[in-house]
């Protein structure tokens, strides 16, 4: 009988051990053990083998957590690493190599735009970039030796949408790899295989933990290209611990009600904020407003947790309104149950240049807000007050 995937998340389970425990236990250990010199010889002479030999290669916490993953996103098999950079560096170093040619939006994820402009040059791996806003500029880009495509979308912290689909259509084309980070939408909110991506990755760190406890990265796509991932980072030690994938696995049982609630509460926000005489710009996928509304309204279920707005008055207003607020926290994480603003201009983002902060879409009065769980009132009104002393 098959199941929906609000009850994949909940039911995907690892075998019950003689306990009969209805939870998943957590499986605190490093190595596992066999019955006979036999059978030990037999699980290291094949790497494809589907049995536990040591956690750096596999453990039924971490391995519950990737099959839930791997049934949310509709992909055959995953890997699961340490951390969200863990999931993209394995990644790239997986797939490119010395002389490859990678093409990469230019807003991702700061310490991704780190790796693609400080260490793949090092091992002669050349990058280029494109702006989100957009695409048809990717073409010009293509060499005869590009080998991959990475962007995020909704992406960090712009909230520039591309159309899957499309992007995907052109990497089958030239059969290039297309890559997305999905950490601000979710599995629940977006599904990239289904529009024809080929591998999706996470930090699971933001929306799939929740609530801003433990780091965690995943990716998910076709065997045939988890397998030689699987083997880089058995062979390199990035894996996730199955302390984290614990958590991890037990945050998915609520990621599509979560999600829900995330979305419909930064709706009412930005909604609410749209008109505010202090506010020049509100941003947020499923607000007609959006330059890729139509797209937003395709590829998601719904417009995800993040909102960013425009505060009038530049990088000194902007600093004004963290500083006033009483309730949202100010720290640079998101995907949590509580509600974070943060102001990447005077922040994260303080020692680029203003030209460069545009280049990346980060303009000076630019405010970031991880919509949470609390009551929308409470949420709309610490900002209220907050915008009232900048
Ligand atoms: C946070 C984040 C990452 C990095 O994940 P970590 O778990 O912090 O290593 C990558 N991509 C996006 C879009 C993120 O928001």
């Amino acid at each position: 009988m098959s199941q929906h995937r609000e009850t994949k998340a909940i039911r995907i389970q690892t075998p019950k051990t003689g306990e009969k425990e209805h939870a998943t236990p957590l499986f605190l250990t490093s190595s596992f053990t066999y019955n006979s010199a036999e059978e030990m010889a037999a699980a290291f002479a094949d790497d494809s083998l589907d049995v536990n030999i040591y956690s750096r290669f596999s453990n039924p916490t971490v391995d519950e957590f990737i099959a839930k993953i791997a049934a949310l996103e509709e992909a055959e098999d995953g890997i699961a690493t340490g951390t969200g950079m863990a999931a993209i560096f394995s990644t790239f170093m997986t797939f490119l190599s010395k002389g490859d040619h990678i093409i990469s939006a230019s807003a991702v994820f700061g310490s991704t735009h780190t790796i693609l402009t400080k260490y793949l040059p090092k091992w002669g791996i050349e990058s280029s970039y494109f702006n989100m806003s957009q695409p048809e500029s990717i073409t010009a880009l293509i060499r005869p030796n590009t080998k991959m495509l990475y962007l995020e979308t909704p992406s960090n912290p712009g909230l520039d949408i591309i159309d899957i689909e499309e992007t995907a259509k052109l990497c089958k084309k030239h059969n290039i790899l297309f890559v997305v980070d999905n950490c601000f939408a979710t599995p629940a909110v977006q599904q990239p295989i289904r529009f024809g991506a080929d591998l999706v990755l996470h930090s699971a760190t933001k929306f799939i933990d929740g609530q801003g406890r433990v780091l965690g990265g995943v990716v998910v796509g076709r065997k045939e290209l988890i397998n030689p991932l699987y083997l880089f980072v058995r062979n390199t030690g990035p894996s996730l611990s199955p302390f984290n994938a614990w958590i991890l696995s037990k945050s998915l049982e609520t990621l599509f009600i979560r999600m829900d609630k995330h979305a419909d509460n930064a709706l009412k926000l930005a909604k609410s904020l749209d008109n505010h005489p202090k506010v020049s710009k509100v941003k947020y996928p499923f607000l007609e407003t959006h330059p890729q509304y139509v797209i937003a309204k395709k590829q998601m279920n719904n417009g995800g947790g993040i909102v960013t707005f425009e505060v009038k008055g530049g990088v000194d207003a902007g600093r004004k309104f963290l500083n006033a607020l009483q309730m949202i926290s100010v720290t640079n994480n998101l995907g949590d149950s509580r509600s974070i603003a943060s102001h990447p201009a005077s922040t994260t983002h303080s020692k680029l240049t203003e030209a460069e902060r545009n280049e990346v879409g980060i303009t000076p009065g630019l405010i970031r807000i991880s919509v949470g769980l609390e009551h929308p009132e409470d949420i709309l009104n610490d900002i209220l007050q907050a915008l009232e002393k900048c």
